[in-house]
């Protein structure tokens, strides 16, 4: 029987569609399907603000392209996404790699998500980055495009040996106007009044592109790629980059936690 035949869901029970088969085998009446989104929901993270602002960024392209490897029939890795205590007590969330037969795990920083609406779907993206970043790193099966990525990301190992912050500064590099550009088209859809109100407060001309950029920039300080960006001067009245990013993450801050 093809994979296909069997592609139904089963909404409790077998979780794996090893096992359905083996229990149709058995003569259970049982649909089989895998869940087309290896992403899944631990129940901590089910129905929460932070849930209701994933399923908006799963509509957005450039979401489901970060997510797409881990979409589709028998995916290698899983992710698994959780509200609750972050090792580093003050992070906003981790993503924890735990060997190729683990999911990946997002644990969400629990005493962090009273943040704004568009600063939490910030964290989901950037640990999705890490959780595509693991992914990519650790697939047996490499593609073309994941080869490529494997020496850029060596090249990073060796710049930061030792450090924790290679996955931060191949995203300062190479990420940050992708997740900004999934920010932007995420923002309106989370609370289109608390969106109207926020741009003709702060950004009475439109909200601007570097807006969201800057947002994703929150959380790779500290990279290179940062300090450079940071030692840039300007001549008053025109501001430095650092001085518009720092203004931009401020106003984040004050947008309306609602996801509607
Ligand atoms: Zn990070």
């Amino acid at each position: 029987m093809g994979i296909e035949e069997k592609s139904r869901k089963v909404k409790s029970g077998p979780t794996t569609l090893e096992d359905c088969g083996f229990l149709q085998m058995m003569g259970y009446d049982l649909e089989c399907v895998i869940d087309l989104f290896e992403i899944k929901k631990d129940s901590t993270f089910i129905g929460t603000t932070a849930d209701c602002i994933y399923e908006k960024l799963k509509s957005i392209d450039g979401f489901k392209d970060l997510a797409s490897g881990f979409e589709g029939l028998g995916t290698e890795f899983d992710v698994i996404l959780k509200i609750g205590a972050t090792q580093n007590a003050s992070a906003n969330g981790q993503a924890w790699w735990r060997g190729s037969n683990q999911p990946i795990e997002i644990t969400f920083n629990e005493i962090k998500m009273n943040r704004s609406a568009l600063e939490v779907a910030r964290t989901i993206v950037h640990e999705m980055v890490h959780a595509e970043l693991y992914r990519a790193i650790n697939t047996t099966n490499p593609t073309e495009k994941e080869l490529d990525f494997r020496e850029t990301f060596n090249t990073y190992v060796m710049m930061y040996r030792g450090s924790a912050d290679q996955q931060h500064n191949l995203m300062a590099d190479e990420w940050v106007t992708k997740m900004g550009e999934i920010l932007k088209d995420v923002h309106q859809m989370l609370d289109s009044d608390g969106y109207n109100t926020f741009k003709n407060v702060y950004y009475p001309n439109g909200i601007p592109d570097h807006f969201y950029k800057s947002v994703a920039w929150d959380g790779l300080q500290g990279t290179i790629a940062w300090n450079l960006m940071k030692n840039i001067t300007t001549t008053p009245p025109i501001k430095s980059p650092l001085e518009i990013i720092t203004q931009d993450i401020d106003n984040v801050k004050r947008g309306r936690k609602n996801c509607l």
